[in-house]
């Protein structure tokens, strides 16, 4: 990894430097050092991108799928082999741990392996007389040029639920990386050079929200593919709409979990820490409110305070450390604010974080919080914090339980731990959430399903990942044919 402060290089049919003026740094949240200067494009910079991809397009789309799959397999290759530089490199920039980093590598390897199986996945199908003489096929083509747009939670991993589908149905590809965590992507830029795909077809453009727009208002881009908070993603979608693109796009979350009383406690403590706690809470999988019913309250609680209080915060480049800091400043100083708004809306504070990291003041760091008889009114009850905050409610029943995350606005995940199989398939049934966990505190989906999300956590109709994905980056396309036999004879 280049560590001058050049500016990085966008990728556009090939390495291109940038010669914008504007550019933002590249901090290390765990301790404040300067990784990087990015540079935040300009529109010159998506042309030169998109102008590589239009061109590739083309021969890219008649390369037949078997052969396009030999690159992703090369690339698996390549990422397996360099798992461990770029899990140092994707904890450097967003600050989770290194076993975090190499979780979501994992997770990007498999969304690459499962794009090989392009030649299967892209089949349409067929009728034979659907008419006297007449056949009926459905064939799936390429959309053109297409462009994903990520967030800064999974520098290795998101970029990855986008690019090997994209790629592998004949399409040519443009990523803009989050500007705070460009890093991960540029390496992984560097090993794909040394795929030697042809020049264009994927390509790189750093920078923030004019790249969007510009992608988003350019007539040669087809589709567009967004992770990132609500707002943007409700922005992005419209915007996308109005251009006449195809566009899916995933946004926050508030994820609860319905804990019953015949939960077996001490697996339901562990596993709930993770997901609150894991990656700083800046998951869009993390529970952030943890609903429990009946009696299983008093001990929960008790268990919660311990077992989040034992979490060893501090830079997740060093061993045994199990939770690394938030991204920048100031989401620490949002979160912290936001941890006092529901102190003042009547909360009971079982655990303050905000004192976190007084020892590596340069740092992000918080401590994890928790919060107990979160008013239901409470603006902590709706807002996606996105840091290590675990808010407790109590219910009654599991019926209240489920109307309590009925009321939240966000549908990406919601998890319920019991050993009771029908309030299980209650909760499965009824709950409006894209991704549910049974016994499970971080239902994140495998690259063979789709990464669902429902309400406002998702905008779209077909989801990233698997199917779905093929589903998003093909047309339709259906041909009628006749032939009749007496034509033939003509010749
Ligand atoms: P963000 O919305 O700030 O940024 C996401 C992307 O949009 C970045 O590439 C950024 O450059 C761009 N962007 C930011 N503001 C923009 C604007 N005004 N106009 C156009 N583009 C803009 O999100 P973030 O802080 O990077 O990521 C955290 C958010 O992502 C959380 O809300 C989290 O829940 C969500 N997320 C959702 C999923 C999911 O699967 N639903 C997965 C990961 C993260």
């Amino acid at each position: 990894m280049s560590r001058s402060f050049q500016p990085l290089r966008h990728y556009a049919g090939g390495w291109r430097a940038s010669d914008v003026k504007d550019c933002a740094d590249v901090i290390n949240p765990a301790n404040g050092e300067k990784l990087a200067r990015v540079p935040l494009g300009a529109k010159k910079d998506v042309d030169a991108a998109v102008q590589a991809a239009a061109s590739a397009f083309p021969e890219w789309r008649r390369t037949p799928p078997e052969e396009r799959i030999q690159y992703l397999f090369k690339l698996k290759q390549l990422f397996e082999r360099h798992l461990e530089e770029l899990a140092q490199i994707c904890t450097e920039e967003n600050g989770k741990t290194l076993a975090e980093s190499r979780a979501e590598l994992r997770r990007a390897i498999e969304n690459v392996e499962v794009a090989c199986g392009v030649p299967t996945l892209m089949q349409g199908y067929n009728l034979e007389d659907v008419a006297a003489g007449i056949d009926e096929m459905m064939i799936r083509q390429p959309l053109g040029v297409v462009a994903a747009i990520t967030p800064f939670n999974f520098p290795a991993m998101i970029p990855f639920w986008f690019l090997p589908y994209a790629i592998a149905c004949g399409n040519t590809f443009i990523l803009k990386p989050s500007e705070r965590v460009p890093l991960t992507s540029q390496r992984a830029f560097e090993f794909i050079e040394e795929l030697d795909l042809p020049p264009g077809v994927v390509n790189l453009v750093h920078g923030g929200k004019t790249v969007v727009d510009v992608l988003l208002e350019h007539p040669q881009v087809q589709a567009i593919s967004f992770v990132g908070s609500t707002p943007v993603a409700k922005y992005v979608y419209a915007k996308a709409a109005a251009q006449g693109k195809r566009a899916q796009c995933q946004g926050g979350a508030k994820n609860h979990v319905l804990i019953l009383p015949d939960a077996d406690l001490d697996a339901t403590t562990r596993i709930v820490t993770d997901s609150a706690f894991g990656c700083a809470g800046q998951r869009c999988l993390a529970i952030s409110v943890a609903v429990v019913v009946g009696q299983a309250q008093k001990e929960f609680t008790k268990a919660m305070v311990d077992a989040a209080g034992s979490i060893r915060v501090g830079n997740g480049l060093d061993p045994g450390v199990q939770m690394g800091p938030v991204i920048t400043r100031e989401s620490k100083a949002r979160i912290a604010d936001l941890i006092g708004q529901g102190v003042k809306d009547g909360a009971d504070m079982l655990l303050d974080g905000r004192n976190g990291g007084s020892a590596q003041s340069a740092g992000n760091f918080l401590n994890p919080t928790l919060l107990d008889n979160l008013p239901p009114l409470s603006e902590l009850s709706h807002t996606e914090i996105f840091g290590p905050v675990l808010s407790l409610v109590h219910a009654e029943t599991l019926e209240d339980g489920i109307d309590t995350i009925r009321r939240n606005s966000y549908g990406n995940m919601a998890s319920i731990f019991t050993t009771s199989g029908a309030a299980a398939r209650k909760f499965r049934y009824e709950v409006p959430a894209g991704n549910i966990g049974v016994n499970i505190g971080v239902a994140a989906p495998m690259a063979y399903f789709p990464f669902s999300g429902w309400r406002d956590s998702f905008f779209g109709t077909v989801h990233g990942q698997g199917r779905d994905a093929i589903e998003f980056y093909t047309h339709k396309k259906v041909v009628v044919e006749r032939w009749p036999e007496e034509w033939s004879r003509r010749f």
